[in-house]
């Protein structure tokens, strides 16, 4: 119910999360044990907007209260401890949680019965190894929501590289595209190596206030990448876009011009990394002069390499920009002088110049 200036009324609605068909409260069960160097745990913590320590500690509004489970973050003493409410979720005995999967999962298939690529916790009866891949299909079917954090849990990222010995992929490729979560939200994917600090608590907020009942599933593209994230490239938000317009290309990379010449991927890549900044706006990529690699998309990184090789692409429109951007680029210059001058009206002499006309005098 909105009142005619637009405002919520708070007293109209439903008070309580349960009312409106949400959770009051909710377990987030973060499991690192991918392919993964915990790099997406360490940059979450940068986030300002949300911080995660506002999340838990219930300081932003309208969103359940939050139980969060990393072992980097975790205030337990390890051990059975931490993973208590793992084994309680997988066996049934924890709901509503959300499942976040950092790391890519390997293919423990092609080394059935000869050992562990990488576990989490053993077997209380036999003393074994629980595989990520058990975890995986223990806690996905009876997890609410199910995230993928990082280029790695997303797409198989670094580890899944031509050549790897694991057979590495992601989530999405071990629980299939059209996987659903008992939320029936499709594996939401935040991508990036590592993750942007607040790409990924935005999404986790909005996946919470869904959870809260207060907000729509978040929009997802075909590779399951929050839309108003992925939905432009790195170059559309890049402030060395106007250097490309007018061919203005860094030969090295102490240069402040477009690095595209360099290495530079960002015309085709999915990525709001130099137009947001890293912490607070501040840091990035291109924008700062490193040359994009493609960190966010499903084919990093084989498809990059070598990273600072000119994209042929790149050398292509150069190419084509290249009599268009010297022309304006030397358009640009004489304007640019001209604006360069003052007026000669400014001066401070006896004789008014500014074709100031009395007759408007009263
Ligand atoms: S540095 Fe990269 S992203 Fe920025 S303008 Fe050049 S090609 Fe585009
Ligand atoms: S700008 Fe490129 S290298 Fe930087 S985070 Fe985005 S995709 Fe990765």
């Amino acid at each position: 119910m909105t009142t005619e200036s637009g405002t919520t009324q708070v007293g109209e609605q439903p008070a309580r999360a349960q009312e409106r068909d949400g959770f009051d409260e909710i377990s987030i069960l973060w499991i690192s044990e991918g392919m993964s160097c915990d790099g997406d745990t360490v940059s979450m913590t940068a986030s300002g907007q949300p911080a995660i320590e506002d999340v838990v500690l219930g300081l932003v509004p309208g969103l359940p209260k939050v139980n969060l489970y990393n072992k980097v973050l975790s205030p337990s003493l390890g051990g059975e401890d931490f993973l208590a409410p793992f084994r309680a979720a997988a066996r049934g005995d924890l709901t509503p949680f959300i499942l976040v999967i950092e790391g890519s999962i390997p293919n423990q298939n092609i080394i059935e019965g000869d050992g562990y690529w990488t576990s989490f916790g053993n077997d209380l009866e036999t003393g074994e190894p629980l595989t990520l891949n058990w975890w995986i299909d223990q806690l996905a079917p009876r997890a609410w929501a199910v995230v993928a954090a990082g280029t790695c849990a997303t797409y198989g990222g670094i580890h899944a590289m031509a050549g790897n010995p694991t057979g590495s992929m992601g989530l999405a490729d071990y629980l299939g595209w059209d996987f659903r979560s008992a939320g029936a939200l499709p594996v939401v994917n935040v991508p990036g190596c590592p993750i942007q600090p607040e790409n990924f608590m935005e999404t986790l907020t909005w996946v919470l206030y869904h959870a809260a009942g207060s907000a729509p599933p978040p929009p997802l593209d075909e590779m399951l990448r929050p839309q108003w994230l992925f939905g432009k490239t790195v170059h559309e938000g890049c402030d060395r876009g106007s250097y490309y317009e007018q061919a203005s290309f860094a030969r090295d990379y102490n240069s402040p011009k477009c690095l595209v010449k360099t290495g530079c991927w960002g015309p085709v890549v999915n990525c709001n990394v130099p137009k947001r900044g890293w912490m607070a706006g501040i840091g990035g990529c291109p924008n700062v002069g490193g040359i994009c690699i493609g960190c966010t998309m499903p084919g990093f990184p084989d498809a990059f390499m070598p990273f600072m090789d000119e994209p042929t692409g790149g050398s292509l429109s150069s190419v084509l920009i290249k009599p268009y951007g010297a022309f304006i680029r030397r358009m640009r210059g004489i304007t640019s002088m001209a604006l360069n001058k003052e007026p000669r009206w400014r001066h401070n002499e006896s004789a008014l110049t500014s074709g100031y006309d009395p007759h408007w005098r009263p």
